[in-house]
């Protein structure tokens, strides 16, 4: 693609903060798009058919923050029942707008366009089953499928005219119907057709009360298919709002931080108008984070932010993922993956065994360290050497004024960090690698000269502009049109937070410049959180951007009113013998309906096939029908086994 053309087009800036601007789309009494704040939504995981106790959801759901409840219509049955829990909730005095969430059946979404505010289809299973076939589509006969489509949904279009009905149209990117799959593959550009072939029907028929979301469980995908989105858009002259999700993110720590990585990436440039975080937890569960998410944005100094300089050419391609190339110092850079520095704390100065936190397990008897797939590769130890032996994977940060006293072994040893004017002035320096501390205020030319031509420079970019990310953006931006390929460390300090708030925005801020391929590494440091948490988030946000996997990766459905067997539970037994299955990809879905479309590039699945069954895959084939819960996991494990990918727990 041509970078020059494009760069910009998916945001108003890159530089400067401001919401991408859409149009209002009225669901109910909460509108959404325009200068309306970014709604927080969530969705029940109860049986729909259940009044009383999808009721309860949604008002837990309400009371912690959510402004749209969306409820699965899997059949005609659940969808009429949508009536007895919108008359219940509004008797109880909730009038939360309602969303009817629709895959496969066309009758249950115009019995629910009559009786909610808003119904969610999926464009990938509204009109087709997806058989996983390749077929070759010649023109007409493409034609004539787009005819098909039009026949089957319009009706649809024209019951939310006539009831003031709000739609969403949700791709997937796991439920692409074989037609997109075989005409533009497994791609963002595939995920944002499949959309606009729904949105031309609505608009031919002049329905506008539309709202488009593509969701990915890859964040990468999913960030470059939102980008894409809005080019195209602006392409065809349209503004619909934007819901942001990502799916099937998981639980825990590693949920909250895909989906920060994911949705946030595309916050701070802007775009966004409704958020819906999905974790295989409660569904109030999955409140706190959104709001987490999104109030970084509302802030009068997020609009305010410190100016920063303009982009004239920018070398990124947004719609495709690039490695910024960069030379390889000592263990940094080239076509090593991304390193993890952590700031030792007390406990670490003071005793070596408190290195198990993060990774570093001294055995006495053996005399040797056990190292976990989560260990950092340098620690900062300011002007302080420790009493004791490191790990020789674990390398030793000094600042340079400290560095430069001590004697040659253990200069050679550890690595200085500099400060601007102490690296342009510095007589001594370590022969294999230098750390340069700088912020885009202390780039005068005279230093982009001097690292030009240097090897052994590695950069710890920092920034306390509130606008941080696109700071550190336009930094790298600089560099590459500079040609300096030096290695580029993110780092970023948040203090006075609290331990979500540095998890949800240290993904949002670093995740967002790896996913463009930008940085060689992760230094983060907050004075809320205990250093096992700070490296267990660092490791995280490299998973989570695929930029270097250290664990089992979970892909779980947040589960709804389709789910056959108790979610949470089983991916917790999942994970609990699993989890030491580092780069292994797991799909733990909660329906045979969606579930085998939506693992998307999963290396095992556990689906729910019918109560108390599990169907077992291998990819996307199926390898183990309906057999009892009892003994699904046995049997996950035995065929992990038999594929080669199981390892013992040591
Ligand atoms: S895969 Fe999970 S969330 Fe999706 S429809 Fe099935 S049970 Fe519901």
């Amino acid at each position: 693609m041509n970078t020059e053309i494009i760069s910009g087009k998916y945001c108003n800036s890159l530089t400067s903060y401001s919401r991408y601007n859409t149009r209002v789309v009225k669901i109910g009494n909460v509108p959404l798009g325009g200068n309306n704040p970014i709604r927080i939504q969530s969705m029940t995981t109860t049986d729909t058919m259940d009044t009383q106790g999808t009721v309860e959801q949604s008002i837990r759901i309400i009371e912690a923050g959510g402004e749209y409840v969306r409820i699965t219509a899997p059949s005609i049955n659940e969808a009429k029942n949508l009536e007895n829990i919108k008359n219940e909730l509004r008797k109880r005095g909730y009038d939360t707008p309602l969303i009817a969430d629709i895959h496969f059946t066309p009758n249950a979404a115009e019995v629910a366009a009559r009786i909610v505010e808003k119904v969610r289809v999926n464009p990938g299973n509204y009109a087709d089953k997806k058989k996983f076939n390749v077929i070759e589509y010649k023109e007409d006969a493409y034609q004539s499928e787009l005819d098909r489509i039009r026949q089957k949904f319009s009706p649809l279009v024209k019951i939310c005219k006539e009831y003031g009905t709000a739609m969403r149209i949700g791709t997937n990117h796991g439920s692409l119907s074989d037609r997109i799959m075989s005409r533009f593959g497994d791609t963002p550009l595939g995920m944002v057709e499949s959309a606009f072939e729904f949105v031309r029907i609505c608009e031919d028929l002049n329905y506008h009360e539309i709202v488009l979301s593509m969701k990915a469980s890859n964040t990468k995908v999913m960030v470059e298919a939102y980008r894409l989105l809005i080019y195209k858009m602006e392409e065809e002259g349209m503004n619909y709002p934007v819901h942001l999700g990502v799916t099937e993110a998981g639980d825990g720590e590693d949920g909250r931080i895909k989906s920060a990585v994911g949705i946030g990436t595309l916050l701070e440039d802007g775009i966004g108008d409704t958020v819906r975080v999905s974790l295989t937890e409660e569904p109030e569960y999955e409140i706190p984070v959104a709001i987490n998410l999104v109030k970084r944005y509302s802030k009068s100094e997020r609009s305010s932010h410190k100016p920063i300089p303009e982009i004239t050419v920018n070398p990124l391609d947004p719609f495709d993922f690039k490695r910024r190339d960069t030379y390889e110092t000592d263990r940094i850079g080239g076509h090593n993956v991304p390193v993890v520095i952590l700031t030792a704390d007390e406990k670490i100065k003071s005793d070596h065994t408190s290195l198990k936190r993060i990774g570093y397990n001294y055995s006495e008897s053996l005399d040797k360290w056990n190292i976990g797939d989560a260990a950092p590769d340098y620690i900062y130890l300011g002007k302080d050497d420790l009493h004791y032996k490191l790990p020789g994977t674990l390398k030793k940060i000094f600042d340079y004024s400290y560095w430069v006293k001590q004697n040659d072994d253990l200069k050679k040893e550890s690595f200085p960090l500099f400060k601007p004017e102490e690296y342009l002035n510095a007589d001594l320096k370590n022969s294999r690698m230098n750390f340069l501390n700088v912020s885009i205020e202390d780039l005068p030319e005279e230093l982009y000269d001097k690292i030009s031509k240097d090897e052994k420079c590695v950069m710890i970019l920092t920034s306390d502009n509130e606008h941080a990310m696109p700071e550190l953006r336009r930094v790298f931006i600089e560099l590459i049109n500079r040609n300096i390929k030096s290695p580029v460390v993110i780092c970023r300090e948040y203090l006075n937070t609290d331990e979500e708030n540095f998890m949800i925005h240290s993904a949002t801020d670093a995740g967002a410049l790896l996913i463009d391929g930008l940085g060689d590494g992760i230094w983060l440091d907050t004075n809320s959180s205990d250093l096992k948490n700070i490296n267990s988030i660092s490791f995280g946000i490299l998973q989570a951007t695929r930029t270097r996997i250290s664990r089992t990766e979970y892909i779980s459905c947040p589960s709804c009113g389709r789910t056959l067997f108790d979610l949470q539970e089983t991916t917790a037994m999942i994970r609990k013998r699993t989890d030491h299955l580092k780069g292994v990809k797991i799909a733990i879905m909660g329906c045979i309906v969606n579930g085998p479309g939506e693992m998307a590039d999963a290396d095992y699945g556990y689906v729910g096939s019918g109560p108390g069954k599990i169907t077992l895959y291998k990819g996307r084939d199926v390898v183990k029908k309906s057999i009892n819960t009892e003994i699904a996991v046995d049997e996950l494990i035995g065929l992990i086994k038999d594929n080669g990918d199981w390892i013992e727990q040591s």
